[in-house]
């Protein structure tokens, strides 16, 4: 190539590779890249086609990008070129030949030159090749490899780029996944503390959609406080950035919804030049371990106050009777002796209850069910508390042809108990017990009526929770643990039934279960 032909080729080159970096800084799209790469090359060195095939994880080659590659080229070249092999192979002057023949035997044309040059990184990886054919006698010269070399390494680079781009999208997707399905709440606020993420788990907690969240001011979207009535999102005014992790508990109140105790942590982050960049806000939902914790010193409390009147009531009438220095009297030794076995009757009582809620917490609780005459079982119970209490007026109202239920007697029976000792104990001023049930579809309904005190409506659910006492003077001048309703709703479901209260307050309450129909 004479002199003034080489700069013409080397100018040609230049302005290829110039409009190449300007492609570059407007684009990341690879494959557009690559195209107008090889393009260029192959223009520069006039080959008829060629291709850029890029390493394969299992290192072989895949072609990415033809110029005028003729379909069944492709084809041809495809296995060939994913057979795994070290890659310097494929440079090799003995494997170019062998793809010329693959070409020729395809094409019926008459290659005879190919030229081939690795991409390579800087670290010395070889991301694949750039390959080009050409007719006629002209080898390339080692003056066309030395200006193909500069496109190869625009292409490794571009490579290079496109590599740290899907790696950069990747790791974002990774994170923006670990964000979202987080079960914990995750919020990321930046530095002038208004809200740039949420993840699904804060606007569930929060009862927000993310529009709503995104770009406010974190305390116009947490309306949290803690125990002192501090607001848990960092001061409206001048936001105090944390220089450190800072961590606060405090309970989410949405009208309407239970409230959600939480524990709040706020994390800086930091830049590489130390500026504060985001502020990671997680909410841990910290709820249960409040209530069990709250259950534990209840149960301590109900407890030691149960036990305590029981025992010291048996302690006292015992200590009486065993005194020696005087002569009981018969009534008062009898009447004594009723009232220890009441109170012990009542300690088993609360021992039992205990020992089924804990089974019902375990999931232990026994059911054996059987065809069981509902009526006979309510009548024996009300029996039983007839001789308690002369200023209650019990009613029986069972049909005739009630079919049998499917339960556990025993199990029943409690359920009667608790339900008619409550009827007696929350209507102190008498009245009318109704205890009845009817046939609604394949289920028994049975029911318990009173005339007593009610329940207010917010206390309706709660009072079947465990240790759930209804703070009234009434509490305080009845005896209970909060355990009976608790363990009727657990006995009713565990039978197949559900159970449930209507109420007002002044006017009496009637509670429903229901049981399924004996087959
Ligand atoms: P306990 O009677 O030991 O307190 P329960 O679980 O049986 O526990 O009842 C829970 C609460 O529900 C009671 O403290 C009481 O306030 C309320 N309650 C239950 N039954 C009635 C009723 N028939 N009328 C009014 N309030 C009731």
């Amino acid at each position: 190539m004479s002199l003034s032909l080489y700069s013409q080729y080397r100018q040609h080159q230049l302005e290829a590779l110039l409009e190449i970096t300007r492609i570059f800084a407007s684009s990341s799209d690879l494959s557009a890249l690559l195209r107008t790469i090889l393009g260029y090359a192959a223009d520069l060195v006039h080959a008829d086609f060629g291709y850029i095939a890029l390493t394969t994880p299992s290192g072989a080659l895949r072609i990415t990008t033809g110029y005028r590659l003729p379909t069944e080229v492709f084809e041809q070249l495809s296995p060939y070129l994913a057979q795994k092999r070290p890659v310097e192979d494929f440079w090799a002057e003995q494997e170019l030949r062998r793809q010329l023949k693959l070409v020729n035997a395809v094409t019926k044309a008459t290659l005879e030159q190919v030229v081939s040059l690795p991409l390579v990184l800087e670290d010395e990886e070889v991301v694949g090749g750039i390959f080009l054919f050409r007719t006629g006698t002209i080898a390339f010269t080692p003056g066309d490899r030395m200006l193909l070399r500069d496109f190869a390494d625009q292409a490794a680079v571009a490579v290079r780029n496109a590599r740290q781009v899907e790696q950069l999208r990747t790791e974002k997707a990774r994170v923006e996944a670990i964000i979202e399905n987080n079960p914990n709440g995750i919020m990321l606020l930046d530095p002038q503390l208004r809200i740039e993420i949420v993840n699904r788990a804060i606007t569930r907690l929060l009862g927000v959609s993310e529009d709503e969240a995104v770009g406010k001011h974190c305390t116009r979207v947490l309306k949290l406080e803690n125990r002192t009535g501090e607001h848990l999102c960092l001061g409206e005014s001048t936001p105090p950035p944390p220089t450190r992790v800072l961590y606060g508990e405090g309970d989410i109140i949405r009208p309407g919804h239970k409230t959600v105790t939480v524990g709040v942590s706020y994390s800086p982050l930091f830049g590489g030049d130390g500026r504060l960049v985001n502020i990671i806000v997680t909410f841990v939902d910290i709820t249960r371990y409040r209530e069990a914790e709250n259950l534990k010193s209840t149960f301590i409390s109900v407890i030691s106050h149960e036990l305590k009147t029981p025992v010291s009531l048996i302690k006292g009438y015992a200590g009486t009777l065993a005194r020696t220095d005087v002569t009981p009297d018969p009534d008062f030794v009898r009447e004594s002796a009723e009232i220890i076995v009441e109170e012990a009757d009542r300690l088993t009582e609360l021992i039992d209850n205990l020992l089924d809620a804990s089974r019902i917490q375990t999931g232990a609780l026994s059911m054996d069910p059987q065809p069981v005459d509902i009526a006979a079982v309510a009548q024996k119970t009300v029996e039983r508390f007839r001789t308690q209490t002369d200023r209650h007026q019990f009613i029986l109202d069972f049909p005739d042809d009630l079919p049998l239920a499917l339960a556990d007697e025993r199990r029943l029976r409690q359920v009667f108990d608790n339900l008619i000792s409550n009827a007696i104990k929350y209507s102190p001023r008498g009245g009318k017990i109704t205890i009845g049930a009817l046939r609604r579809e394949d289920k028994i309904m049975a029911f318990v009526q009173d005339e007593g005190v009610g329940i207010s409506e917010e206390e309706l659910d709660a009072i079947f929770e465990s240790f759930y006492r209804v703070d009234s003077s009434l509490r305080r001048s009845t005896q209970g643990a909060g355990l009976g309703l608790f363990l009727v709703k657990a006995i009713v479901q565990a039978m197949g039934g559900d159970v449930w209260v209507q109420s007002r307050p002044g006017q009496g309450s009637a509670f429903y279960f229901t049981l399924p129909i004996a087959p």
